[in-house]
């Protein structure tokens, strides 16, 4: 289960996900919902977080279906440069 946090509406999210794993696009929207709600609303990133998080969120895009693609990663980690969308 991974946390994630938006300190600016004091709200977070647990979602039953793990370290490296690829988001659902439920988890997606479920976790936009629960962080801010708000479409207009610019304080959050790729999943409505903000502020210190326990993991990195790592947005990749869009896959060759054109459904967004975020990964969690540890935060310890460097930066994954190429991750191949064949995978
Ligand atoms: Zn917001």
């Amino acid at each position: 289960m991974i946390t994630i946090r938006n300190d600016f509406h004091n709200r977070k999210v647990t979602l039953r996900t793990y370290v490296n794993a690829r988001l659902t696009l439920r988890q997606i929207r479920r976790a936009r919902r629960e962080l801010c709600g708000s479409p207009d609303c610019t304080c959050g990133g790729v999943l409505g977080e903000r502020g210190p998080q326990d993991v990195r969120i790592q947005d990749l895009g869009l896959d060759q279906y054109g459904e967004p693609f975020i990964q969690i990663l540890d935060k310890d980690r460097p930066e994954i440069e190429h991750f191949d969308p064949k995978f």
